[in-house]
């Protein structure tokens, strides 16, 4: 049994992500699929920052379903997305991809990622919990709820106790959307576990038209928060822009998602989204 992961007796932990803490308000990760250029990566730092984005997402190590498509910038993409983070005040959040990266990581980063198909990867689960830093865990495209807290349960035996969960779609049968986006499992996996849960549907559904009202579904249903794609230039984006938003229509959802959170507050639901802190 998953012991340590358990919702048990335990009420709902908080996971303090550089201040920003995860089981209270809804937290809002945003920022591109790949870390690419230094302006790519300011212009969405800048956007997710002034919309009221808590956390700056990027990735430098790209896990591409083909060895043919952008990998990643890598170290040099590290840097990148530390000083647009510095700059907007930030925490972030990278993910993972190999043992190899763990050490560069940790003192880089905010929170290590795991990816969702590196979710029963158990060598490199022990290494990023080993690093200390939080993580972020992503359900495998095909994992069961169990598998996902058997994964967590990995990190927590290291002594990790900074672990948020992340519902990004499982793999369905419909090719109109990405992935199916498995709403009620996140729901289950509140009653199961007492980690944060969170939601990716840009991944979930791999179209921006989809976005805005499943984070709001996410919200409204009392999940934890929610990781947004956004890029300066989504049709440009050298990797997931059809996925992605641009500055002023997350503007536009972090306006709205502010509306409905309000109208929601003193139900069971999260009451605010949840900013940055010092800012
Ligand atoms: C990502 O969040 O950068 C990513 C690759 O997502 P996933 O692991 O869920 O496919
Ligand atoms: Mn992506």
């Amino acid at each position: 049994m998953y012991t340590l992961a358990s919702r048990g007796q335990r009420g709902q932990s908080v996971v303090d992500v550089g201040g920003v803490r995860f089981g209270e308000g809804f937290v809002i990760i945003a920022g591109p699929c790949a870390i690419e250029d230094a302006w790519q990566i300011d212009q969405a730092a800048r956007g997710a920052s002034s919309a009221g984005a808590a956390m700056l997402r990027g990735g430098a190590f790209k896990p591409r379903t083909s060895p043919y498509s952008f990998q990643g910038l890598g170290e040099e993409a590290v840097g990148r997305i530390a000083r647009a983070a510095a700059k907007y005040r930030l925490p972030t959040v990278v993910e993972a991809l190999a043992e190899a990266h763990v050490a560069y990581l940790a003192p880089r980063v905010t929170m290590m990622q795991i990816g969702a198909r590196n979710m029963q990867n158990f060598a490199l689960l022990r290494a990023v919990a080993r690093a200390g830093a939080p993580v972020l865990l992503k359900r495998g495209p095909a994992a069961t709820l169990d598998e996902l807290l058997y994964a967590a349960e990995y990190l927590l035996v290291e002594g990790n106790e900074a672990v948020v969960l992340c519902e990004r779609g499982v793999r369905g049968f419909d090719p109109h959307t990405r992935n199916l986006f498995d709403l009620a499992g996140a729901l289950r996996l509140k009653e199961l576990t007492h980690l944060p849960v969170i939601v990716d549907p840009s991944h979930a559904t791999g179209r921006r038209s989809l976005i805005a009202p499943l984070v709001f579904a996410a919200a409204a249903a009392g999940l934890d928060g929610a990781m947004v794609e956004v890029h300066p230039n989504p049709a440009v984006a050298r990797s997931d822009g059809e996925q992605a938003l641009d500055p002023p229509s997350f503007e536009a959802l972090m306006t709205r998602l502010g509306t409905l959170l309000a109208f929601a507050g003193g139900s069971n639901g999260p009451a605010k989204v949840a900013s940055a802190a010092g800012r």
